[in-house]
């Protein structure tokens, strides 16, 4: 070996042990922010999963909630009727659709009484229409039938209500809104597009705003034995906030429900809400793969099981109220705007790599909707 060999193998040996510090300080820096720190108690939970059962049955009884019929108007009153003494904006907009022209679409955003404007507001967030076309229906005759939505609209509704209800009348919050979307689950039905109602939402001043600290998502909350994998989009741009949820669920004893594991990328009505740099997470069923009712005439009552609204409502309860007591200072993040170019080891850093490769590979999905409709 020569003086030079000698002097290049040096320098590698430098280089390496410099990118094996980097790489250690990175992800010690990023274990140092790990949510699991957090040191979550259970407390006495008020949420009522056969009040919500009984809300779920309500919405059904009215029939299929499809944008611009007279069920999904009695729904809007049912709400209204289910939330008297809070205060309601409905945002209105209107669409073609098909042959009809000017169908209303219509957000509902709910402010509790006495609402209290403070620097952390968090919105509980879910759709109410249901899917005109049963598409996924195994009977190729019943695809053009309505869908009922017990799972797929009503259960997102009852649990955001009887939620609502608890974190007002026991836990004193009014630093909420409940925000109903509308037009969801149309997708590639006469033109229109998935998710409607909240891009309107999410572009207009009501949520300018509101400016909320961080939005939670519930559809599909109630099948029997629901399987909520943490969704790839919410891991990605708010995973704080994911990380905090499920480790709640987890200390109450709901991780049967409540998976450790990533899910899919699923495309619902809170990404609109990520691209405006809110965190926001979507707590869902993976339907595609267990719940065989998903888009069938088959999402009726009887696939909707008291104990996983049980397992949604407490978890959420619980983690609602230590967000506004014991972590009152806990500030969520949004990474959708996440800029490599202010972190120091970037230039040498496999892991941020990782992390920025992760981001813009669902930049893309979002961009190219591959994530899964629901
Ligand atoms: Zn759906």
């Amino acid at each position: 070996m020569t003086k030079q060999h000698k002097k290049l193998g040096t320098k590698i040996i430098i280089l390496i042990g410099i990118f094996l510090i980097l790489q250690t300080s990175y992800w010690f820096s990023i274990t140092l922010k790990s949510p699991n720190s957090f040191s979550n108690k259970y407390l006495e939970s008020f949420f009522n999963s056969t009040k919500s059962l009984e809300l779920i049955q309500e919405q059904i009884n009215l029939g299929p909630r499809i944008p611009g019929s007279n069920a999904i108007e009695r729904t809007r009153h049912f709400i209204v009727n289910e939330l008297q003494d809070w205060n309601i904006v409905f945002q209105n907009f209107s669409k073609g659709w098909g042959l009809q022209k000017d169908v209303p679409i219509v957000n509902l955003i709910c402010q509790p009484p006495s609402f209290q404007q403070s620097e952390q507001i968090f919105l509980i967030m879910a759709h109410y229409d249901t899917r005109l076309w049963a598409d996924n229906d195994p009977n190729y005759l019943k695809r053009k039938e309505p869908v009922l939505g017990a799972n797929d609209g009503a259960s997102g509704v009852a649990v955001s209500i009887e939620l609502a209800k608890v974190l007002f009348k026991y836990h004193n919050l009014t630093n909420f809104y409940l925000v109903f979307f509308d037009a969801e689950d149309q997708g590639g039905i006469n033109g229109w597009n998935w998710i409607l109602g909240s891009r309107y939402f999410s572009s207009s001043d009501i949520l300018t705003d509101i400016n909320p600290s961080f939005a939670i998502l519930l559809d599909m909350v109630g099948a029997k034995d629901a399987s909520f994998f943490k969704e790839i989009n919410s891991l990605n741009y708010a995973e704080d906030l994911v990380e905090f949820i499920w480790d709640t669920a987890h200390t109450i004893g709901y991780n049967n429900y409540f998976i450790n594991k990533s899910g899919r990328s699923i495309t619902d009505d809170h990404i609109p809400l990520l691209e405006k740099g809110i965190p926001a997470i979507d707590i869902i069923d993976d339907f595609d793969i267990r719940f065989t009712p998903w888009h069938t005439s088959f999402d009726n009552i009887t696939f909707i099981d008291i104990q996983t609204l049980q397992a949604v409502g407490t978890t959420l309860e619980n983690a609602l109220v230590l967000l506004n007591n014991e972590h009152k200072n806990l500030i969520f993040l949004s990474s959708f705007h996440y800029s490599p170019s202010f972190e120091f080891f970037w230039v040498l850093s496999p892991g941020i790599f990782l992390k920025f490769y992760r981001c813009t590979r669902s930049k893309k999905n979002m961009k190219k909707s591959l994530g899964f409709y629901p």
